[in-house]
Parts: C-alpha cells; structure tokens; sequence
C-alpha cells in the first residue's frame, strides 16, 4: 500500500479543518469511528457516558459526544462563539486569522431578531428589569432555512445547520480519502513513519502513514494515546451544565434553544427547552408539557478533574464547580421567578464540551507535535475549560495546524 502523508483519525470540528485546508497538498486519508449520517439522522450517532460500564460509581455526570462523519458538530445546536483566544495566545498560539476565516466560512451571526421566539425575548426582557446584559447568541445557521423548531441537537431536518460536513465535503472534493466505521486503536512508530492500528469490520488493519493528526475527540484520543505508550494527565473537563426550569402560566411555540446568553466570569445563563424538566415535574404531581416549560441552562467552567478509562469516565464535580454552579442557579431563579414560575426543578449535571485530556505543554508541544512525532489536534489538547461553546475555537486550530503543515514543507 502507497504511504499516505497524513492519516487524520477522527472527522469532528478540528479534524475536519485540517483535513480541508491541507487535502490538495497532500496525500490525505481520515478515519472514521462512525458512520456517513445525514444531518437528519445525526441523533444515532449519539454517545453517553451513562451508557459506560459503572457509571454510577465513578461520578455520575452525563457527558455527551457524537460519532459520526463531521464529529459532535453533527449535534450541536449551532452556537459560535470565541472562546479560548487569551489562554492560547499565552501559550504562544494565536488563532485570531483562524477564528475570522472560520466565521466566514460558516457566515456566523447573531440570530436575527425576527427569529428570536417568545421564551428568550421575555428572557431578555426580564433579566435586564433585574440589571443583568444579555447578549444575542451567534450561530451557524442558515436562518433562510431554519424552521426554528429548537431540535437542532438531533441533527437538522431542515438542512439549515452548518457543521464539520461543510469542510469533510471539501476535503473529499481536492482528492482526500475518507474511510468510515474504522476505530483506530493505536499508532505505531516504523523508523521514521508510522503505522495506524484499528479495527474494520472485526478485522485488525494497518495503515502506513508518513505522519498522523490524531483528532478523535478528548473521551477517545486519550485512549489511542495510552495504547501508543503515551500517558495522559487526569485532567477532564466537560463545562458542566444544569438546567433549571419549571412550568409557566403562557403557552409558547418552539424556538431556537439557546438564543441568547448572559456571559458571567465563570458560568453563563442561556434560555434552553429540556425534555427533563418535564419528566423532573411530573415526578412532583406537576403536569406539564412541550408548549408550558421555562428552561435556564447554568454552564460552567469546570475544574480539569475526571479522566478517561478503557471501560468508564471519572468525572465528578469539584466544591469549587459546585459552588459555581449554585452562584448561577441563584441567578437563574431570580429570572425565573420574574418569568412567572413558582416551582423550579433542576435536572442532574450534564457535559457536553469535553476537552483537556491531552493538554498543550503537557502532551503535546505548542505545535500540536507528541514526543513520538504525530499531531494531536481536537478539544482534548485545550489548556482549561472554556465554560462555552467551543467549535469555533476547535476549527481554528484545525486550520492553524494545517497553516503550520503547508508551512513546514
Ligand atoms: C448536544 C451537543 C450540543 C453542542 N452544541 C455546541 C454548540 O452549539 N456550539 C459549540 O461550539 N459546541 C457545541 N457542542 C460541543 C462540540 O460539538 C464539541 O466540543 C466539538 O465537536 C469537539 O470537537 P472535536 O474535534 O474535539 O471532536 P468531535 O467533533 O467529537 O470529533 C471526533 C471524531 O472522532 C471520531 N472518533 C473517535 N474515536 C475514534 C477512533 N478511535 N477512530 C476513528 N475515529 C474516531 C468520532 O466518531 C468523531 O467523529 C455540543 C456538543 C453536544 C454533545
């Protein structure tokens, strides 16, 4: 078999971005744990830790991802924000050039205010009677297309999301090779080049490469890490999240979920629809349903505290998330009850942004490069929880590594 340059192993937001920006230079191949979903579907490629083996012993936080070509962009809800720019630039990476050419890639834009629904402007209302500064969320949605029906994080019926797909379908279309339902287990180093071990349909394959962009995601490329003989610190974020929510006396149509956001120090407070709230009601005798539920999310910025296993994630909340988390449900309540809702359940702690696992200056050198010679670039080398969305920040470093690969040669 001819070597590859690259082999990019995982297809997410930072996989995907390299992938584009080196695919006409270079002899490209990038692996895939999941499969070819469309966007309508991307909800099967859905993976939960409470589905790992004793989940309840080891912390109890449900931590979400997707598998699946694109990554976990595939079920996102569109949010676009900078995250990360300081913390990055004090480790010598300036990712600023990255951040405008994604922006622009994705045409990222507050929602439009005709496209704001009932919950999020009596959000906005009610929470600047109380003195707080809302702000409209960006997203990376086509708003020509969205029908607004708030189901973003199932995929998109309505082909209105922008994800990783965008910069996958480049990456094919200038000559890169995608390989689907192929789950790399580990990089060998053969002198000079190097070998991707992995499974494909029950059989155990390798594939030569001149080098290697690991980009599985921080909950899986700790452990194609430690299989290759590098071992990774414990430090796992996740940005836990709570949501807080009860039933109001209006009815509302669906809407965007996360529409618009009020960024504190350590946490953020955003309008968002959860169906738990309404399983957390009944539990108490409260009817409720779809159209009569108030949600605020609490996302924080949680301690580099939990680590990936072979068969679970350790992830529990530090006192310092735990207090965090109650300075932002004491806000969120206070909005709440100027939203007419009396009383207000809390669904358990959620990560959906898990990142930290192979972290730059520890595993990695400022240049994404291992101490074996491959690359590493996906949320699992952020230096701290961003404590918000982080795919914007997570293509621009796919392109700066891709910058940095066109550079070198
Ligand atoms: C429900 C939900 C909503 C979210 N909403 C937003 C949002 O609105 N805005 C935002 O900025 N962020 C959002 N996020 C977070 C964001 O999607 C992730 O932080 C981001 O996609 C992580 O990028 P990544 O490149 O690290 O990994 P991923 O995008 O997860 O990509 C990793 C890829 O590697 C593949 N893979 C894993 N292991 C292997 C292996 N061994 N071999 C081959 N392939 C492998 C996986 O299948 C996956 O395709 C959301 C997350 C969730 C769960």
């Amino acid at each position: 078999m001819d070597k590859y340059d690259y082999v990019i192993i995982g297809s997410g937001a930072s996989g995907a971005a390299v992938a584009e920006k080196i695919s006409s230079d270079y002899k490209v191949l990038i692996l895939e744990k999941g499969d070819y979903l469309p966007l309508n579907e991307a909800h099967k490629g859905y993976f939960r830790a409470s589905s790992c083996k004793d989940f309840e012993e080891h912390g109890k936080i449900e931590i979400l991802s997707g598998n699946g070509v694109g990554g976990t962009t595939l079920l996102a809800i569109g949010n676009g924000v900078r995250t990360q720019e300081k913390e990055l630039k004090k480790l010598g990476i300036d990712i600023e050039k990255e951040l405008d050419e994604v922006e622009r890639d994705f045409e990222v834009s507050p929602i439009p205010e005709n496209m704001l629904g009932d919950r999020t402007n009596l959000f906005i209302e009610k929470s600047k009677e109380l003195g707080y500064k809302p702000k409209i969320m960006p997203k990376m949605i086509d708003f020509k297309k969205c029908k607004k029906c708030g189901k973003c994080n199932m995929g998109c019926q309505f082909q209105a999301k922008k994800t990783s797909l965008h910069y996958i379908e480049n990456a094919i279309s200038k000559g890169s090779e995608l390989k689907t339902n192929f789950e790399a287990l580990k990089i060998n180093k053969r002198n000079k080049y190097f070998e991707v071990q992995g499974m494909e349909k029950g059989n155990l394959i390798n594939i030569p490469a001149k080098n290697v962009i690991l980009s599985a995601g921080a909950l899986d490329t700790p452990k194609v890490l430690n299989n290759s003989g590098i071992m990774t610190p414990k430090k796992l974020f996740v940005d836990i999240f709570v949501t807080i929510g009860g039933k109001s006396n209006q009815s509302f149509k669906d809407e965007i979920n996360m529409a618009a956001y009020i960024p504190f120090n350590d946490f953020l407070i955003s309008p968002y629809y959860s169906e738990r709230i309404i399983k957390m009601l009944s539990e108490k005798k409260i009817e409720s349903k779809r159209d009569n539920i108030i949600g605020l999310m609490i996302k924080i910025k949680d301690d580099s505290f939990g680590y990936v296993d072979k068969n679970f994630i350790e992830k529990y909340c530090t006192g310092k998330d735990v207090q965090k988390i109650s300075n932002g449900v004491a806000i969120a309540s206070r909005i709440l009850k100027k939203l007419g809702v009396d009383m207000i359940v809390s669904t358990e702690a959620i990560g959906a942004h898990p990142g930290g696992t192979a972290p730059i200056g520890t595993t990695v050198d400022n240049q994404f490069k291992t101490k074996m010679g491959f690359y590493v670039c996906d949320a699992s080398i952020l230096p701290e929880s961003p404590g918000a969305p982080p795919i914007l920040s997570l293509m621009a470093l796919g392109k700066k590594l891709g910058e940095n690969i066109l550079n070198s040669t």
